[in-house]
């Protein structure tokens, strides 16, 4: 099988309601989503997604990844689209970091190597684990009352774990923030504060110690660097996740052997795409850490990929994964994949991927390479 088309699509996706990541440090309110559709010669296509967060998230946006396609469609086409680990190289080879645009292609790729075998995705990651994964809610940065209001409208939509940012520059306001919110959630719920990289090591040290009492509770990237986390790490005794600064499989060992964290977010805009998600998911299993598996960002498509690989997780390393289409107005894909249901979603039985994006919803392509 050969790749013989690579069309591109540019959607400009407005969020539901303005989003605020830690601390108020930046506010978005569209996403920037690239979709792609690869064709092979043998008739099968698969569809994959590259959707930063926002543009100024993480080192990744959403022309980038355009830019990154252009230059890699010439070594694509004719290659063999089911030899995605070859397929991998080929694309670092021929262009080193750009992780976030690598992911749409590998992603089109696995979607094709599901329908050739006529398997769900899940099936070729490891198999279904689970019959469900709790999604988790985003809760932006706000008051105490603001926030414990943020997560009741979640927990009306049957959301049990939620992921609440926090970080500002006052210590007492997040020391507020947190003990407010682990006041009000009941003991069967979880949440996770997620400060985005926007503590100092000393203001993370500071207010996880003062509130060390506070039950069913994990920080997620209190700072910048990796070397400033694993001094929290050093200093603290909550559960720690890192995201942000994790971005190769090195990173991940070199996590472990420090001893800098005791789960990771999994995501494929920021590690390069499922093939890398799974190394990673993989290994995780391999040392006990618990994980979230989702995507950075996009529509219904990166989600549902993404919950083919976390569905495949055993469930003592599985948290929670975020859905981040429940936070777009529009959807290429009414009615299919895998949906928040009252707090749980479950990656569907169909082959490949298992999202058809109506043509009608994307319109044109900007691009088709062939
Ligand atoms: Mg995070």
């Amino acid at each position: 099988m050969k790749i013989s088309k690579i069309a591109v699509w540019h959607l400009n996706l407005p969020l539901s309601k303005p989003y605020w990541l830690s601390g108020g440090r930046l506010k978005f309110e569209k996403l920037d989503s690239t979709i792609v559709r690869i064709d092979s010669d043998e008739g099968l296509h698969g569809w994959g997604e590259s959707c930063p967060w926002g543009e100024t998230y993480l080192p990744a946006f959403g022309g980038g990844a355009r830019a990154a396609i252009e230059l890699l469609a010439p070594t694509l086409l004719g290659e063999n689209p089911v030899q995605i680990e070859k397929l991998n190289r080929l694309m670092d080879v021929n262009l080193p970091g750009h992780l976030y645009a690598k992911s749409a292609i590998d992603m089109a790729c696995w979607d094709i190597i599901g329908k050739k075998a006529g398997l769900p995705l899940c099936d070729l990651l490891g198999g279904r684990a689970t019959d469900y994964v709790l999604t988790n809610s985003s809760i932006s940065t706000g008051t105490p009352e603001e926030m414990n209001g943020y997560i009741a409208d979640a927990r009306a939509r049957g959301y049990t774990v939620h992921s609440a940012k926090v970080g500002g520059p006052d210590v007492s306001k997040d020391i507020e923030r947190i003990e407010a919110i682990a006041a009000a959630l009941p003991s069967k719920e979880k949440v996770t504060f997620d400060v985005n990289r926007a503590w100092t090591s000393g203001t993370a040290i500071e207010v996880m110690n003062r509130v060390a009492g506070v039950a069913n509770s994990w920080f997620e990237q209190p700072c910048e660097t990796f070397n400033q986390c694993l001094h929290v790490r050093r200093n603290t005794r909550q559960p720690i996740l890192l995201d942000e600064c994790m971005h190769t499989m090195n990173d991940h060992i070199l996590a472990y052997k420090e001893g800098a964290c005791e789960g990771v977010k999994v995501k494929p805009n920021r590690l390069g795409g499922i093939t890398k998600c799974k190394q990673v998911r993989d290994f995780g299993i391999s040392v006990g850490w618990q994980m979230h598996i989702e995507d950075v960002g996009g529509t219904v498509l990166a989600d549902t990929a993404t919950m083919h690989l976390a569905q495949s997780t055993p469930i003592e390393n599985q948290l929670a994964s975020w859905i981040a289409h429940d936070h777009l107005v529009d959807d290429i894909a009414p009615g299919q994949g895998a949906r928040n249901v009252n707090g749980k979603t479950s990656a569907p039985d169909l082959p490949g991927i298992g999202v058809e994006p109506e043509l009608e919803l994307l319109a044109e392509p900007i691009v088709v390479y062939a």
